[in-house]
């Protein structure tokens, strides 16, 4: 076996004993497989292992990769969205999971009208309100809400967020059950075109807590293709 088809068989073992202890089945967890960095031969390797979920976090790199990959591929921006850049990737991925702005939305909505599509977002909330990270703070998530209502092109399906970076995963599972009060929260108290379907929580070193606390839908990179080279790229 490949090292990258034994990495996600560990993974996926993980996660169907973390999504079973949350009471919920394994095929309820999404795997992304976060390939930035990452050259589309070894892309292929994991898409050959049924991993078809891959994310992005540049809209460049995402383009450049695009056209390797075949039309069943699911491609998610995971990455911080410039507003002008919103026109190039409208038409190939599937769900904008870093939503942070009404600004961002307006554009996404916009772009979606003119090819007569409704685009799939997560809004993006920086749970551990930490300086360097995107995202809005909890305190705001209703009333972008109560916006993000009235955008008919878009279709608002959860949220996404990035737990601060720690060694021991415990230490991220208070956030997590934030994030999923939250959750749980929008989605007794909209509707709308807000259907809280995706939570996008978990990266390689907090995605077990995270599932167990309620994400499904987990974003992973260094644990499938090991640390990243930003300068071969
Ligand atoms: C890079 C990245 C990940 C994956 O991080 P790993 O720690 O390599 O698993 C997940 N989400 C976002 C938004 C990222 O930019």
């Amino acid at each position: 076996m490949s090292l990258i088809a034994d990495r996600v068989d560990n993974i996926k073992k993980n996660i169907a004993g973390a999504a079973l202890k949350s009471g919920r089945a394994p095929d309820d967890i999404t795997l992304i497989g976060v390939t930035k960095t990452i050259d589309t031969s070894r892309m292929a390797e994991l898409v050959e292992l049924g991993v078809k979920h891959l994310g992005e976090n540049k809209v460049q790199e995402l383009l450049d990769k695009y056209d390797a990959f075949s039309k069943d591929t699911v491609w998610h921006m995971i990455g911080h969205l410039q507003t002008n850049k919103v026109k190039y990737i409208i038409d190939k991925v599937s769900l904008i999971h870093s939503v942070d702005s009404l600004k961002l939305a307006e554009e996404i909505n916009k772009r979606a009208n003119n090819i007569d599509v409704v685009m799939e977002i997560l809004v993006e909330v920086n749970i551990a309100e930490e300086e360097s990270k995107h995202g809005i703070v909890v305190s705001e998530v209703h009333g972008m809400m109560e916006k993000l209502r009235h955008l008919p092109n878009i279709s608002v399906c959860g949220l996404m967020t990035v737990a601060p970076f720690v060694e021991n995963q415990e230490e991220n599972r208070l956030f997590f059950r934030k994030m999923n009060q939250l959750f749980i929260d929008i989605g007794e108290n909209f509707n709308n075109n807000i259907d809280m379907k995706f939570l996008s929580m978990g990266m390689t070193n907090d995605y077990e807590v995270a599932i167990e606390e309620g994400a499904n839908m987990v974003r992973i990179g260094t644990g499938i293709f090991g640390s990243r080279n930003y300068h071969t790229l």
